[in-house]
């Protein structure tokens, strides 16, 4: 099967790659099914929700101060980088990410669609004018109008950003190998993405989720693995 995606890749002129949590954990960053971490302690459905910001301001920047902060030391591993790679050798087209932490870019990856944002930059709740990360971990406000400070994260209960999501689809729609990697495909409204692909579609993943139906192969195993292989055939 393995060999088989590999051509399709090889034969394909628009691959696009969907990412979710799944695709960090082995730089270190917990997905949210994870047993350890912040998420043993706390439900980050409820505290990363619109509700959060603006009932339990506190909670709310402590979660993401810690999500910050946990970031410091984390590294893209091998399979951020042969993405990134596969970008400039013209295997992918475009990645569009669920994830927050900027570590599909800090490979070298150009082509990202943030579809949840990141938490990575800063911007005022209420004028939007941006901030230094470090003016929210000193729990500092808006120094234009004095109001609270937020990460650009979208969250429970937000639309996602019309751009990225604009991007994502229209990359998939017209793509002819869509990648769907480390995702449990429980989020909306992200996990309707890959039925709109009309290309093959190729779900690698840890484990196999219920979700995951009408896929035209399936490589189950962790990111990093199964694109060394996939990389080998290429
Ligand atoms: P999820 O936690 O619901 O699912 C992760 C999936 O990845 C699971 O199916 C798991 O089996 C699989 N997985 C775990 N480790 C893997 C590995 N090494 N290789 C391949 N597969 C692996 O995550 P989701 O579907 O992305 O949705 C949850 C939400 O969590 C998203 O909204 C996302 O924005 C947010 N989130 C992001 C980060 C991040 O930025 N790194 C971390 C946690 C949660």
């Amino acid at each position: 099967m393995m060999e088989t995606v590999a051509s399709w890749m090889k034969e394909s002129t628009s691959t696009v790659v969907l990412t979710g949590a799944g695709m960090s954990t082995e730089s270190g960053i917990p997905d949210f099914r994870s047993k350890s971490g912040w998420w043993k302690s706390i439900d980050p459905r409820t505290v990363a929700s619109v509700e959060s910001l603006t009932d339990d301001y506190a909670l709310f920047r402590e979660f993401y101060q810690l999500r910050i902060e946990a970031l410091h030391d984390i590294e893209p591993h091998v399979g951020h980088r042969i993405l990134a790679r596969w970008e400039q050798q013209g295997y992918v087209q475009l990645i569009a990410t669920q994830n927050v932490d900027q570590l599909h870019q800090l490979a070298g990856s150009k082509n990202v669609a943030e579809l949840h944002g990141n938490i990575v930059t800063i911007r005022c709740t209420s004028c939007n004018k941006p901030h230094s990360k470090e003016h929210f971990l000193n729990n500092a406000v808006c120094t234009y109008c004095t109001n609270h400070l937020r990460p650009n994260v979208v969250l429970f209960g937000e639309t996602l950003p019309q751009d990225a999501w604009n991007r994502a689809l229209n990359a998939i729609q017209h793509a002819d190998v869509v990648l769907v990697i480390g995702t449990s495909l429980e989020v909306y409204p992200v996990n309707q993405l890959p039925m709109m692909a009309r290309g093959k579609l190729v779900y690698i993943n840890l484990e196999l989720e219920t979700h995951a139906t009408g896929f035209d192969a399936v490589l189950q195993g962790s990111a990093g693995e199964i694109l060394t292989q996939l990389d080998a055939y290429l």
